[in-house]
């Protein structure tokens, strides 16, 4: 069985194929500066180095196109037909409250999306663009959307209501919806596995921080909150968002002159460790500028964790106490300082740091010492094979 997974983004196209067998990746590769000038394939067979290709497209069909071409193709493909793929599994961003789990897209589905867009709109219109190019170019076979937002709606209302007139959330569906849902859902399940945890009764803390990031509790599966809100600005300071503000300082800005699109782009674009730090929103810049003595780069790593412990205590109690902490994304996978900042705040739910185990880069690992009653993990996150499993399983 292969499945090749898709996600298209407004100015990329990122694929990767997988035999599903064994779960192995046959090629991977991504179609980058849609629109733009100057776009380009990307294209890896497994073990083999990554091929640069221009192109001139226009589209997400056309991305589309260049990418089957590459599937196929004598020297550099892997596959000797489009017809051996038996499933395609889309990330779509967000699937509102209509889905709450992965399905095969028709045509009552497309318009779902359409509809969420509303909610989403730079991001669910080109993952439809997607799908409608996948429809063309291999007939007769299964679309699966796998939405972002899907793992989180078993949040109950007391943790995804807003504390604003109950209308706002009938007219608009203004409420909390969470994202990185594939991602946590990933973790948690691989988790378990790794560290011999019941999934159906596990209590978990998962961490995903890369360039956005996100905190999610999830006790049996469910998840019980999420730090991401309605739009992905909420919660955690991420790379150059703000995460939780007072809204109170939005309504400040506007009163004095700033215009709403300026105020987005402010909290957006130039906020989190990038507007704290004023150097940079990678962290691997942050940690190199602390190191020599910067102490805005220090405020910004400060604020990063602080924030992140806020939310670890505040779910600790929402689980009723936690069997385990995971950290996973660019940063939890990576960056050993990070994890030492708050493993090292935790003492007083019983998880301590194991300083060697933590040195330990982007492979599963337990980082705390042998018998804690928390247990800190690594488990490197891998979206794409979530959804290629989400996708087998619904044409199985
Ligand atoms: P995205 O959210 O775009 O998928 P990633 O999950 O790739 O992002 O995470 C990107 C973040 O991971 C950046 O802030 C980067 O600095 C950080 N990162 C990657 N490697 C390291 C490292 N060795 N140490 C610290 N941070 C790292």
């Amino acid at each position: 069985m292969k499945v090749l997974v898709v996600n298209a983004g407004s100015s990329s196209v990122k694929f990767t194929l997988f035999e599903m067998t064994d779960q192995s990746v046959l090629c991977k590769g991504l179609v980058e500066r849609i629109g733009l000038k100057s776009p380009r394939l990307l294209y890896q067979r497994v073990g083999e180095a990554q091929q640069e290709e221009k192109l001139a497209i226009v589209n997400h069909h056309g991305a589309m196109q260049a990418i089957c071409h590459k599937l196929i193709d004598p020297e550099q493909g892997v596959l000797k037909s489009l017809t051996e793929i038996d499933a395609i599994g889309h990330r779509v961003v967000h699937g509102g409250e209509e889905f709450t789990e992965a399905v095969v897209i028709d045509t009552s589905v497309k318009e779902g999306i359409r509809k969420c867009a509303a909610l989403a709109p730079l991001h669910n219109p080109p993952n439809l663009d997607g799908i409608e190019a996948c429809e063309g170019f291999f007939p007769g076979v299964a679309n699966i959307a796998v939405f972002d937002t899907a793992f989180h709606q078993s949040m109950g209302p007391e943790s995804y209501l807003y504390a604003l007139p109950r209308d706002l959330y009938k007219k608009f569906a203004i409420r909390k919806y969470g994202f990185h849902g594939t991602s946590h859902k990933y973790v948690y399940y691989a988790g378990c596995k790794f560290l011999g945890l019941n999934p159906e009764t596990a209590r978990v803390v998962t961490c995903h921080l890369g360039n956005g990031g996100s905190v999610t509790a999830v006790k049996g599966g469910k998840v019980i909150d999420t730090s991401m809100g309605m739009t992905p600005l909420m919660g955690l300071v991420m790379g150059t968002r703000c995460g939780a503000i007072d809204p109170g300082v939005v309504l400040y800005l506007i009163k004095n002159g700033y215009t709403g699109d300026e105020v987005d782009v402010i909290l957006n674009k130039k906020s989190g460790l990038q507007g704290v730090s004023g150097i940079s929103s990678d962290m691997r810049d942050i940690e190199a500028a602390r190191n020599s003595g910067n102490t805005d780069a220090q405020e910004a790593y400060d604020l990063f964790v602080h924030r992140l412990l806020n939310y670890i205590g505040g779910y600790y109690l929402l689980l009723g106490g936690a069997d385990a902490i995971i950290f996973t994304g660019g940063i939890g996978e990576n960056s050993n300082s990070i994890r030492k900042s708050v493993v090292n705040q935790l003492a007083v739910y019983g998880c301590e740091l194991d300083g060697e185990a933590n040195k330990t880069r982007g492979q599963q690992i337990v980082i705390s010492k042998p018998g804690c009653k928390l247990v800190a993990a690594v488990i490197p996150t891998n979206e794409e094979l979530m959804i290629a499993r989400e996708a087998i399983n619904l044409v199985k």
